[in-house]
């Protein structure tokens, strides 16, 4: 008897899975919900989560949705599938595929792309396809070669993968007993703000929880499509992994944050980076840049006035941070000295 109850197994009747569904699995899911130490106390709050999202195998969420496509893609007996990528639904892709025998085919903005995720996908073995364009225009050219090959497309417009996807909101409420209050999380195609509030409205259905959390979707300043209400054709933000300007799963976001009574609000590079730092350096959580939106939004709510200290909190942390060690060099400020390797100087350094 395997130990890990792989996800497709453990929430079956709440997927799409049938008995010629392959219960495929890389070890997805049953992620940490971690207690804030530091920053829910600094902010009158003493139930705040993290839901560390980048302990799944590839190091995003992703996994959580790729797991169900792709094994709808066996069962369909496929044997290729394609995928725009901002890097994680890419690395994601190529580690399923590889697992499972199918030729995974990514295209990917040429720049902006973070090295740790690029980096999977070649140590996979994916075939890599880099364009001089952005996410938006990737996930055009995919969707028109779904249309003259023989391929499954696993982008999030794919529903399986916001059907699996949606199994966060369960292990969320599994563990609490309840819904939390409040859920933040970042948004760039929005697939993943969608799935949770699916996941959270199917629980309660069923009495899982008592209510029903308000969803607060976060964007990057320079790539808030759905805040600004209009597409963007040139989206900017050191957050790769929200760097959207046409989500493809916008009126899902939408519906998430209006049934919800929630909000989808946006927050600067500055604010983002500010709680990748707090999140090092207080709570010892690695997490990558796009991750931290849902942090420096809270942040921002508390900010505006919004009263916290009765509520359960839950703020997920989407991918792990080292997928990005270029923004790590860049911002954190931490000097290496090197130096003889001599005790006295050690001790002069430490004194200091
Ligand atoms: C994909 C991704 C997001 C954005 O999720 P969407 O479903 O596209 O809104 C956020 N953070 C990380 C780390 C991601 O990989």
């Amino acid at each position: 008897m395997p130990i890990f109850k792989p996800l497709l197994s453990k929430y079956k009747e709440f997927l799409p899975v049938g008995k010629n569904t392959p219960l495929i699995t890389l070890g997805e899911g049953a992620t940490p919900l971690v207690q804030s130490l530091n920053i829910g106390p600094s902010l009158g709050c003493k139930n705040l989560y993290f839901k560390l999202e980048g302990c799944n195998p590839t190091g995003s969420f992703k996994d959580r949705g790729m797991v169900l496509a792709v094994a709808k893609a066996l069962e369909k007996d496929k044997k290729k599938i394609v995928c725009a990528s901002t890097g994680n639904t890419s690395a994601s892709a190529s580690a399923y595929g590889a697992r499972y025998g199918l030729e995974a085919i990514i295209i990917v903005p040429s720049v902006e792309i973070a090295l740790g995720k690029i980096v999977q996908a070649m140590a996979y073995g994916a075939k890599i396809i880099a364009i001089e364009g952005n996410f938006d225009q990737a996930l055009s050219i995919v969707r028109s070669i779904v249309e003259k090959m023989d391929i499954e497309l696993v982008n999030s417009i794919n529903p399986y993968r916001i059907e699996g996807q949606k199994t966060g909101s369960f292990e969320i409420i599994d563990e609490m007993g309840n819904n939390p209050d409040i859920l933040c999380i970042p948004v760039g195609n929005a697939g993943n703000i969608t799935a949770y509030w699916k996941g959270f409205k199917e629980y309660y259905e069923i009495g899982k929880s008592e209510s029903l959390p308000k969803l607060m979707g976060f964007q990057a300043s320079g790539s808030a499509p759905i805040v600004k209400g209009t597409k963007i054709e040139n989206p900017q933000t050191l957050a790769t992994a929200i760097r959207i300007g046409n989500p493809a799963s916008w009126q899902g976001a939408l519906k998430a944050r209006d049934e919800s009574n929630g909000l989808i609000d946006m927050v600067t590079d500055e604010e983002i980076i500010q709680s990748y730092l707090k999140l090092t350096r207080e709570e010892g959580i690695f997490c990558e840049p796009a991750s931290a939106a849902s942090l420096a939004g809270l942040i921002k709510l508390v900010n505006d006035g919004e009263d916290i200290s009765n509520k359960s909190v839950v703020c997920v942390l989407t991918g792990n941070g080292l997928k990005d060690p270029e923004t790590v060099q860049k911002k954190s400020e931490t000097k290496i000295e090197t130096i003889d390797p001599n005790v006295e100087k050690i001790f002069e350094l430490l004194d200091d």
